[in-house]
Order: C-alpha cells, then structure tokens, then sequence
C-alpha cells in the first residue's frame, strides 16, 4: 500500500544562531522548536523519520519523541555533515517496495500549518514532485562574486521556497544517489537533486509567508510573535 512517509530534519547545528543549544531544541513558549514541527505532521503521515545530529540522537528520542509522545516516528537516524547528507541518511531507511511518497521538512520550520501540508500531499500523488513556496514580495537580483548586479528576474516568476518539499520515494532516492555519486556539494534543496538528477517536473505549492525557518536570534522573536498569532486564531 502507498505510503506518506515524513523526513524531518534536525541534523543542523545552528552555528547562526550563536549559542550552544541547537536551533531546533530552543524554546518557544515552553516546548522546543522541534515540538511543532512534528506534531505538525503526524496527523497526515503514516511514519516520520527523524535525523538528528551525531551525539544528539538519544536526546531527541528521549527529550522529544517520548517526553511529547509522538508516536508516529518510526526511526531516529543519525545525519551528515551537510543538509542534503542528512536527507540521504532519511531516504536511506525507508523501506518501500510500493509507490510511497516522501515528505522532506527542515525541523528549523515549526510554523508549518496543515492546510500546507494537505495541499503538498495533494499535489505529490498527482503531479510526483512538488514544493512549498511563496511568490517573492522584494526584487530579487542575481550577482556575482565582485558584488556586481548583473541580471534582475521577472518578479512574477520568483518564488521564495520552503519546505516541505515531497517528491515519489523511488525517483528522489535515485536521484540523491546518482547526486552524491556525482560528488556535488553546492546542494541547499531537494527540489535541486529532482530538477539535475531526476525524471519529474518539480511544482510549486502555496506555502505560507509565516512558514519561516529559525536560523539568527532575530528569527526567534519573529516566532514568538507567529506562535501568538497562531493561538489567537
Ligand atoms: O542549516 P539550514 O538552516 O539550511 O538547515 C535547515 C534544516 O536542515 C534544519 O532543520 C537543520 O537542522 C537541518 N540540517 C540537518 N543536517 C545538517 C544541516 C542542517 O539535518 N547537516
């Protein structure tokens, strides 16, 4: 039977956010960051694959998983050194023999709401691949090394991606393998692995401007006033 399989990441070290505690561990009220982003999902998926950073997987487990009881986490696996080296650690315990999808949610996102999540589910099972996003609001421009600006978009095809990003297991696993075989290091989303590795067109998804990722201490402020709002409505 297929399967809607979540990998959530929280295999990063936060090294932007200063401080000795991981970003996805800080509090927001008085529930860790990575609280909400798996709570978030368990009533859409079958099983969430959880990837920890070395060293940190027995706390997630215990501190998280079980402290909060989130029954749905199947596994707690240990990441890579990079983003895209955690997720193939995820892709690499799921075991699908039938046509299984895979959600990819970066744990640093705790304000993922489900009509999102419902909307990517949607969208995987027809289309097979298929991100969050949201149109740019600013000018975005290109530039090169010398701080030059040499090429502006049309801002009416600039989307701001998040994640989730959720693709058809068989095709993403493939093309993180022939990905990491290429030895390519400059990989900062899933959606790139699909658009130079894989076979399937990769779609946009309304994602929502408030679906930010905590990265700098500013970015906690920010979401604390999200998660006040969010209990308002
Ligand atoms: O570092 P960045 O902000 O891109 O991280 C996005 C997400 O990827 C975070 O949830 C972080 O925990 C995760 N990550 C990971 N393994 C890494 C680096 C980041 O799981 N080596």
């Amino acid at each position: 039977m297929s399967k809607i399989i979540c990998i959530i990441l929280a295999g990063g070290k936060g090294k932007r956010m200063g401080g000795k505690v991981s970003k996805q561990f800080l509090l927001l009220e008085d529930k860790p960051v990575l609280y909400y982003s798996l709570k978030a999902f368990e009533p859409f998926v079958d099983e969430i694959i959880l990837v920890a950073a070395a060293g940190e997987e027995e706390f997630c487990r215990k501190e998280i998983v079980e402290k909060y009881n989130i029954g749905k986490v199947s596994a707690v696996v240990t990441g890579g050194a990079e983003r895209y080296l955690s997720v193939y650690e995820g892709l690499k315990v799921i075991d699908s023999e039938d046509e299984s999808y895979v959600l990819i949610h970066d744990g640093a996102r705790p304000f993922i709401s489900g009509d999102t999540i419902e909307r990517i589910i949607g969208t995987v099972q027809e289309k097979k691949a298929c991100i969050a996003a949201v149109p740019s609001k600013d000018t975005i421009k290109i530039g090169n090394r010398a701080g030059v600006v040499v090429d502006t978009p049309d801002r009416s095809n600039v989307w701001v991606v998040q994640t989730p990003q959720a693709f058809e297991y068989g095709s993403i696993m493939e093309a993180y393998t022939k990905a990491i075989a290429s030895g390519r290091t400059d990989i900062t989303d899933d959606s790139m692995v699909m658009e130079a590795f894989g076979d399937y067109k990769v779609y946009f998804v309304m994602g929502q401007y408030d679906n930010i990722k905590l990265t700098t201490p500013d970015d906690m402020v920010a979401g604390m006033a999200i998660l006040h709002a969010k209990s308002r409505n």
